[in-house]
């Protein structure tokens, strides 16, 4: 209401300093003072006519309403949230015997989900497919095992961390490969548009890389002899080879620390805090480090 009746007062005065012809850059700092000049402009930009919207300093238009558009949309009056994820990566996610999607970002999800009182709604798809959905609004969050780095800072924003990982090589138990030298011009299994394949296997001189889908599916290739070897985030692989044997990793060799952290489209600040606050808590009280050994483990 109040927004409303100053808004309406600032186009009255914008009108009829329009219409006296004054040249002077509007109403805007004889009328407002700072703080109403934040909470008016947005009705300003749809109350006044086009001509008049041209006639107002620029910044009125287009600085303050924008962010006020994509802080405060919908999240309010949704009743759902849709976590999206690549539900094949144990111990962070996986499909049970019913097809529930579970693992320790299933369990962050769910606590996100209740922290925002909505319903979680979980989206399965290819990793490589979720920047792009995350992006187009199909899902809101990504919870992935997903490393933060600079480039896909480029396109969303990242939550606090809430795991450390790294890439280590996978071999079969009879592999001599014992350094990065070693794996030039090999054949190197990755999943599909991962860290492991564009920041490591994409990297080494001469590889030819073979994509899956899946961690997994590298994995079974690899113990298939179909390829010399597989790059793969560390917990990953390593509930991997509970479940295929006659592989190792080639401890040799060492990649940096890479962080996992939820990734949302840019300016949600209101999602991202409930996010970052579920974080805090779960790491807080231990449950995150319970859920990593249960799922490592269990299962
Ligand atoms: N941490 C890796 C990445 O973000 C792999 C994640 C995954 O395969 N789910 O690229």
């Amino acid at each position: 209401m109040k927004t409303k009746f100053t808004a309406l007062v600032a186009a009255i005065m914008l009108l009829a300093a329009v219409l006296a012809g004054c040249a002077q850059p509007a109403a805007e700092p004889t009328v407002a003072p700072t703080q109403e000049a934040t909470a008016a402009p947005e009705e300003e930009a749809t109350v006044a006519p086009e001509e008049e919207a041209t006639a107002a300093p620029e910044e009125e238009a287009t600085a303050a309403p924008e962010e006020e558009e994509t802080a405060a949309p919908a999240d309010g009056e949704k009743d759902t949230i849709v976590w999206g994820t690549n539900a094949e990566f144990m111990p962070f996610e996986t499909k049970d015997s019913s097809g529930t999607v579970v693992g320790v970002d299933a369990d962050i999800a769910a606590a996100i989900a209740e922290k925002l009182g909505v319903e979680l709604v979980v989206e399965d798809m290819e990793f490589d497919s979720l920047p792009a959905a995350l992006e187009s609004g199909k899902i809101d969050f990504i919870a992935a095992g997903f490393t933060r780095n600079e480039e896909r800072e480029k396109s969303m924003d990242f939550s606090d961390t809430y795991y450390v990982a790294r890439q280590v090589v996978l071999v079969r138990e009879d592999s001599t490969i014992a350094s990065e030298d070693d794996l030039k011009g090999l054949k190197i299994g990755v999943q599909n548009g991962t860290t492991g394949d564009l920041y490591f296997a994409s990297e080494i001189e001469d590889a030819d890389v073979q994509r899956y889908t899946t961690i997994m599916l590298a994995a079974q290739d690899l113990a298939a002899g179909r390829i010399d070897c597989v790059i793969g985030d560390n917990l990953p692989i390593g509930v991997i080879m509970n479940q295929i044997e006659g592989l190792k990793l080639v401890e040799s060799i060492v990649y940096e620390d890479e962080s996992y952290a939820i990734a949302t489209r840019k300016g949600e600040t209101e999602l991202m805090t409930a996010i970052n606050e579920v974080l805090a808590e779960m790491t807080e009280s231990g449950e995150i480090d319970e859920l990593l050994t249960v799922y490592s483990t269990g299962e």
